[in-house]
């Protein structure tokens, strides 16, 4: 049965098939990992740098064949493409450049009498389960801190980018990695279940929509494996009456368009002072309208097709039905006629929360303008949400930023701006927005051997 496909979203042509792998071929996957691990762990940290800096010279070389495949395979524009790519080198080049410091014994004061020592070692072989969104990048968040602690990886990629999913290992492995410590593994989701429980699995990290999140957490849990979830958002941003609204409305439009829309941490609500509910929202409509629809593989592109027809599809019902209720349509968008993936930027006012679209995280380009007088309103507005990725905050009053800040139930916050991923930077969320932090020293430690050791 071939199941994973390459579908072109821009033609709605099949280009190429894979089949998923039989049971026995992943256990001799799950074989190979563990054995490369053991020889990886031990590898001298110098080598380990020396491969990660390869990998990331290797991305950054084959940047304009990786970016091709990927508008091909989920539709970004092609110019996103290629930033993907850099923003995914990057982050190998971070774990290659910082892997000293990571490693670093802690010391630690006994009250009394000694001293101990915490070091950070790997765990053994993890599982990771990403989406096709960011298809290098949310695997870089995942490989480049584990192979460079020296854990080894099985990735399920997104049934939607198979030739990305092998083009990441085969361009890992011609950097020098050993075989065996990353693997594409064309898998089910009943094989990753099969895979968590596994005893020679250590972890496992997912990034995706809520229900495949629980899915995992829940096999992962029976199996007391260690997991983290990089799940959905409905990312508020919020604008105050003193602020820079040009720059607020240019920020918002495109974080809400990025990648067509489809990006856990794209600015989804937008809350609005009343004061300056109508000149920032006429604002916010007219920097939308600069977003066209068109061919991804253009550079000068900058709003590519949705992922597939159904996803558009999707979208569509879910605002025809908050329209019906009584939404009101600010920028009328919606799906182009002869090739419904390519989907306009809309722009919603008057969503309740007895409308779906108010509680769904919009994985298109779609926005909701909401407003409020009162900032105890704004917050309440911002916190209504089952999710808790990211937030904005634009206002000129540093006090105000910080206390909101404070107030807000969500794992990053970003002041006069909007959210922008950097390997320095922890990523992740609270609430359903899942558990766990990527990228930094924080993503290092998540499936890390935090070993205590006590010389009397
Ligand atoms: P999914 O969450 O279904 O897919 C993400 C990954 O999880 C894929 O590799 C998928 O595999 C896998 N998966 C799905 N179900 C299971 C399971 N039960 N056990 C193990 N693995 C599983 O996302 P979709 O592509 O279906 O998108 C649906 C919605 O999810 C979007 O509209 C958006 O709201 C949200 N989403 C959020 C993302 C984010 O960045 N936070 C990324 C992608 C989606 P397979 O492809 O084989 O189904």
């Amino acid at each position: 049965m071939a199941v994973y496909s390459t579908i072109n979203p821009a033609t709605g042509r099949t280009l190429a098939t894979f089949d998923e792998i039989s049971d026995s071929a992943l256990q001799s996957i799950i074989a190979s990992s563990e054995e490369a691990y053991h020889s990886w762990r031990t590898r001298e940290t110098t080598d380990r740098k020396t491969i990660l800096a390869r990998i990331a010279q290797q991305h950054r070389d084959s940047s304009e064949e990786l970016a091709n495949l990927i508008t091909m395979e989920m539709g970004k524009p092609v110019a996103q493409a290629r930033g993907e790519v850099e923003l995914s080198a990057q982050i190998y080049q971070y774990y290659a450049d910082n892997l000293d410091e990571l490693l670093a014994e802690e010391h630690l004061e006994i009250s009394g009498s000694g001293t101990a020592v915490v070091r950070t070692e790997p765990i053994g072989p993890l599982i990771g389960v990403m989406p096709w969104n960011f298809p290098y990048y949310q695997v870089a968040r995942f490989a480049a801190p584990n192979i460079a602690l020296g854990n080894s990886i099985i990735v399920k990629h997104a049934r939607n980018c198979p030739q990305a999913a092998q083009k990441i290992e085969e361009t890992l492995t011609s950097a020098g990695l050993p075989k065996g410590v990353y693997i594409n593994a064309f898998i089910s989701s009943t094989q990753v279940a099969d895979a968590i429980a596994d005893p020679r699995i250590q972890g496992v990290s997912l990034t995706g929509s809520e229900q495949a999140g629980a899915a995992v957490a829940e096999v992962a849990g029976r199996n007391l494996k260690k997991c983290v979830l990089e799940l959905g958002g409905s990312d508020p941003l919020l604008v105050f009456d003193d602020a820079d609204l040009e720059e607020a409305a240019q920020a918002a439009a495109a974080n809400r368009l990025f990648n067509a829309g489809q990006a856990c941490t794209a600015t989804k609500r937008i809350i609005v002072h009343t004061a300056v509910y109508d000149d920032f929202v006429s604002m916010l409509a007219e920097r939308m309208t600069a977003f066209e629809p068109s061919d991804p593989t253009m550079t000068e592109t900058n709003l590519g097709p949705l992922s597939s027809q159904q996803a558009a599809a999707e979208l569509d019902e879910i605002i025809g039905q908050a329209v019906s209720a009584g939404a009101s349509v600010v920028l009328e968008g919606g799906a182009a006629e002869g090739n419904e993936a390519f989907y306009s930027p809309t722009l919603l006012a008057d969503v309740d929360p007895t409308m779906d679209v108010y509680n769904t995280e919009l994985f298109g380009p779609v926005g909701v303008v909401h407003q409020f007088e009162t900032e105890e309103q704004a917050i309440d507005l911002a916190n209504d949400s089952p999710y808790g990725l990211a937030a904005s905050i634009f206002t000129e009053d540093m006090s105000r930023a910080s206390r909101v800040t404070g107030a807000l139930e969500t794992g990053m916050v970003w002041i006069n701006s909007t959210s922008k991923s950097s390997p320095e930077l922890p990523f992740g969320g609270v609430k359903r927005s899942g558990y766990g932090r990527e990228l930094s020293h924080y993503g290092f430690n998540e499936f890390a051997n935090k070993k205590l050791v006590r010389n009397t």
